[in-house]
């Protein structure tokens, strides 16, 4: 893996589009405390976004900062500028306190939802404004959505149960599944945001617990009419495309590993991955875990999609709601 954030690689015509006017990035990482979102961050952008200092301040005002062990105790947003092959991009990155370190959890989504409008509330100031050539755009075009890796805080059934097969069917019934606060912030968030859920530290999931995890957290989105971001497979005529978001959407929610390190594995290589004494998992392979298709989709494939979809109808809904609200 070259040290490329990989946007320059977008199809051709976006590409030229974005290599005239250059472009700006949001993403949103959510979820508890200690889950791995500024690990995946970094993961994802490969440091950029945190050589350069110290973090910038919000639109809606409230701003930093990691305290002392590196916690996220409010929400934060960091900014780069990155050129690739002559391509400009302006990344953003906002990340977000854990929704276990409220005292009262039931609102958890409130201050990101504040923060969510508060960018459309930025950008729609600009449209209204006489000269409006040059428009800032940064409203969050993905949010990636942290799901805990055991569904529920307690201690897996695998390590109680002395029958490990019966354990495996509980564990997958009954532990594995979308706690409230996840179909509350998924329902308050959907027509707001690109909702992108992934399964946090997917490593410490067997594989069949990952399969079984994903369809119910699938089961459950649908039974609670959430919409979350899919690569569209329709409209599309070239056959080669439709196989890749295809396979990217089979991959939905992503089971995703991050590591800022590099280990060696059993056969000698230098990996970006996380070691353990039965073997390593690498965080760049396809067979370990889904990383690589959840990078692809975010910053080569889907890049723009997601900054339309953004633009055209999630931000448009918003537009039309405010300006009615207002009797415009
Ligand atoms: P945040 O609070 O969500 O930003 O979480 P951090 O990124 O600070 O990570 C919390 C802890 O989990 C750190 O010790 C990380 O090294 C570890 N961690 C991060 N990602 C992973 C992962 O994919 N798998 C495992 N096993 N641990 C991880
Ligand atoms: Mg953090």
């Amino acid at each position: 893996m070259g040290s490329f954030v990989g946007f320059a690689n977008l199809p051709n015509q976006v590409h030229r589009k974005s290599v005239r006017r250059g472009f700006q990035f949001v993403t949103m990482v959510v979820g508890d405390s200690g889950l791995g979102k500024s690990t995946l961050i970094n993961t994802l952008f490969e440091h950029k976004l945190y050589d350069l200092g110290a973090p910038r301040s919000l639109a809606n005002g409230s701003s930093m900062n990691g305290n002392a062990n590196g916690r996220t105790v409010a929400i934060e947003s960091k900014s780069a500028d990155v050129e690739e092959n002559g391509v400009r991009l302006k990344l953003t990155v906002v990340d977000t306190p854990g929704f276990g370190d409220h005292v009262n959890n039931d609102e958890a989504w409130k201050p990101i939802v504040d923060n969510i409008d508060s960018r459309f509330d930025a950008y729609l100031e600009q449209e209204n404004r006489v000269n409006r050539s040059k428009l800032m755009d940064n409203r969050v075009h993905a949010c990636i959505y942290f799901i805990q890796p055991t569904g529920h805080s307690c201690v897996p059934f695998k390590f109680l149960s002395p029958n490990p097969k019966m354990i495996d069917l509980w564990g997958v019934l009954h532990l594995f599944r979308l706690r409230p606060i996840d179909i509350e912030f998924m329902r308050k968030l959907h027509h707001k945001v690109n909702l992108i859920p992934v399964i946090a530290k997917a490593d410490t999931l067997t594989d069949d617990e990952v399969v079984a995890f994903k369809q119910r957290i699938l089961n459950d989105i649908a039974h609670n009419n959430i919409q979350i971001f899919q690569p569209p497979i329709y409209d599309l005529e070239d056959e080669e495309t439709i196989a890749e978001n295809e396979e990217i959407q089979s991959k939905v929610p992503f089971a995703v590993v991050g590591s800022d390190t590099f280990v060696t594995t059993a056969d000698g290589r230098q990996v970006r991955g996380r070691a353990y004494p039965w073997g390593t998992i690498e965080v760049d392979n396809e067979a370990h875990c889904d990383f690589i298709k959840l990078r692809q989709m975010l910053i080569h494939t889907h890049m723009e999609e997601l900054r339309e979809h953004t633009n055209d109808v999630l931000y448009e809904q918003y537009r039309t709601q405010k300006l009615l609200s207002m009797g415009v």
